[in-house]
């Protein structure tokens, strides 16, 4: 990561969606990754109940983030960060994969290399008790997943969906650079936007 900032804390400044006693509290850390923006790693919790929400959230120096992203299995992008905001979706169409991020996660941080193992690791589970025909169908899926990890082709697709705008795939190249000038970076991720992000959030919650 570009750079380490320390852990704050700060008041969300509004009442808890479930006991609606306490006041909400906001633990986070930001890691500002130059020319893209910062990923925001975040835990929300209530001084009065026990409401605990955890997620990882990424900001764009330039505005709203895409609601979706696509990228080939190649060499070059087994590098990339994909910040996995609770609540995103992936989906590899080609093996009609489709994974949900959830709250309970807490969103994840990972590389293409690193998702595609732990997809190896989801699928392995379903061999234990499946069908002859299932089965088969399993192993044909880890034997690909196998092979596009060590010998990328870019025959998959890994597509990340989030209508919240709060996931992103940040290139290799961009999110291992160094960090010169972050000036712009620290400015879009001042504590009354970080707050602003929390407390929507927070609200979302309520929704639900
Ligand atoms: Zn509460």
């Amino acid at each position: 990561m570009a750079q380490e900032d320390t852990i704050q804390t700060i008041n969300l400044e509004m009442r808890c969606p479930i006991c609606h006693i306490g006041e909400l509290i906001m633990i986070y850390k930001v890691s500002l990754i130059p020319y893209f923006g910062g990923i925001v790693l975040l835990t929300i919790k209530c001084n009065n109940c026990g409401l605990k929400i955890t997620d990882v959230v990424a900001v764009s120096e330039k505005g709203n983030l895409p609601e979706k992203y696509e990228v080939k299995t190649y060499t070059e992008n087994l590098g990339d960060l994909l910040v996995l905001s609770s609540g995103s979706k992936i989906e590899i169409p080609e093996l009609d994969i489709e994974l949900d991020i959830t709250g309970e996660q807490g969103g994840e941080i990972t590389t293409l290399e690193g998702l595609i193992m732990n997809i190896i690791d989801m699928v392995k589970i379903l061999l234990n008790d499946s069908e002859d025909k299932t089965r088969k169908k399993v192993i044909s899926i880890i034997s690909t997943l196998k092979h596009e990890k060590e010998k990328p082709s870019g025959s998959l697709t890994i597509i990340l969906k989030d209508e919240n705008r709060r996931s992103a795939v940040i290139p290799n190249d961009i999110w291992t650079k160094k960090a010169e000038d972050v000036r712009t970076q620290m400015m879009l991720l001042d504590e009354k936007s970080v707050r602003k992000i929390g407390q929507e959030i927070a609200k979302e919650k309520l929704e639900k």
